[in-house]
């Protein structure tokens, strides 16, 4: 059949505008599919919006407490001296005298215990939280090492106190049970005393090495502290800590600055040294000599020790560190020489013998004096005549700083 063809006219045709209409539905779910695309992306947008704003308000509301902490007061810090009943507390403050207050009902009633730290508001003095007992030992200035280096090949001379520190400090840890048998309680600690420089920090370490105990360092003068309490309060926790890294070694280096015997005290500071020594007195009398810990004092003031602190049952024996004669500096100097490469020229012997008065501290720097006078020269062995150099050069600094300080303030090397 015959297709009619189209004129102009036929400007209306129903084809016509069955396209157009056709054409217009693509472009309208063209245009709708945009719109579903644009949708979705705004709805993820919206949730990420959302999800900032939800993290932005949390850092708000951070940063907010943080201010409302900063502008709150200041707390005091107390300690806990006795406990009444679950809400009322004696407390005392470091300032010194005691107070009933209240406490918070947010705290553990079973926390409250006599000699607990505890921080209290500054009006009411009621008791806003425990603090732990757990501390830092560096920041009150102790020293805790695991197993100290040294080793009894390290100190030079010293036999006899050396064999007296086994049997005093290392048997015990070491062979408790033949003390057990023999019925005698070991003893608890060992007071070394002698002139500075001699080994007596040396030999504690080498003790506690051999013994493969914890060593804790404290020197006597950090126990003292500017506030009541706070001395007495570092010895109960140096004790603690003692206890719980068993087996360990205290050693109390300088322990004249707290155990200097007890006269007429004058002022409030006084007193305070004395309640630190009290609390060592207390500390040593509460652990048990079979224990695994052993406390080793040193003092270059044996003759201003408090008698209390002398006698057995505290300190069991009484070391005298000396200082060294001609044998004891040969073998110091022979330790110190060990890694120091030597001419043939060297006799350590005459050494020892043109060092007569000297301690260990100072064979030491004498050694490191030689090797420097060979590198100064540009040498690659120390020689006699180094030592010789070093030597002097050792007394005139030393004997000069002597007399610096003796003409001073006070005699430094008493
Ligand atoms: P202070 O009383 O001033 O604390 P101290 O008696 O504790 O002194 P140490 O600190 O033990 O003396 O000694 C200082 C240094 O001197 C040691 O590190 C070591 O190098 C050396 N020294 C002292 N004595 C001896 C020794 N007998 N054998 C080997 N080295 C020694």
């Amino acid at each position: 059949m015959a297709v009619k063809s189209r004129t102009p006219d036929d400007a209306f045709h129903p084809d016509d505008s069955y396209r157009m209409v056709l054409e217009r539905l693509t472009e309208l779910e063209g245009r709708n599919q945009e719109l579903r695309e644009e949708l979705r992306q705004s709805k993820t947008d919206r949730q990420y919006l959302e999800t900032q704003k939800v993290r932005y308000e949390r850092e708000v509301r951070k940063l907010r407490s943080e201010i409302e902490q900063m502008r709150s007061p200041p707390l005091i810090v107390g300690t806990i001296a006795d406990v009444i009943d679950n809400t009322r507390v004696v407390v005392r403050s470091s300032a010194g005298p005691k107070f009933l207050v209240r406490t918070s009902q947010f705290i553990n009633a079973e926390d409250l215990k006599p000699g607990v730290r505890c921080t209290m508001n500054q009006q009411t003095l009621a008791i806003v939280e425990v603090l732990p007992s757990a501390y830092d030992a560096q920041v009150y200035g102790m020293e805790v090492e695991s197993r100290p280096g040294e080793s009894y090949s390290d100190i030079g001379g010293l036999q006899r106190q050396v064999a007296e520190l086994r049997e005093a400090i290392e048997l015990p840890l070491k062979k408790p049970h033949l003390f057990e048998r023999v019925g005698i309680l070991p003893p608890k600690g060992i007071l070394l005393h002698g002139p500075p420089g001699t080994g007596k920090t040396l030999l504690a370490r080498a003790v506690a090495h051999e013994t493969e105990a914890t060593f804790l360092r404290v020197v006597g003068s950090e126990l003292v502290q500017k506030y009541i309490g706070e001395g007495a309060r570092l010895v109960r926790e140096l004790f603690e800590n003692a206890k719980k890294n068993a087996p360990s070694i205290i050693f109390i280096d300088e322990i004249d600055a707290i155990g200097a015997s007890r006269g007429q005290e004058t002022s409030s500071g006084d007193r305070e040294v004395h309640r630190t020594l009290m609390q060592l007195l207390a500390g040593m009398d509460g652990f048990e000599s079979r224990g695994d810990v052993k406390i080793i004092g040193a003092t270059n003031r044996i003759d201003i020790l408090d008698m209390a602190l002398l006698r057995p049952g505290r300190f069991d024996r009484i070391i005298e560190i000396p200082l060294p004669d001609v044998e004891g500096r040969l073998s110091i100097l022979k330790i110190h020489t060990k890694r120091i490469t030597l001419a043939d020229d060297v006799d350590l012997k005459k050494v020892a013998g043109i060092t007569e008065g000297k301690n260990g501290a100072d064979l030491a720097a004498i050694c490191m004096e030689a090797g420097m006078c060979a590198i100064r020269e540009e040498r690659t062995a120390v020689t006699q005549d180094d030592f010789e150099k070093a030597a002097r050069k050792v007394t005139l600094d030393f004997e000069r700083n002597r007399m610096t300080y003796s003409s001073g303030t006070g005699t430094m090397f008493a």
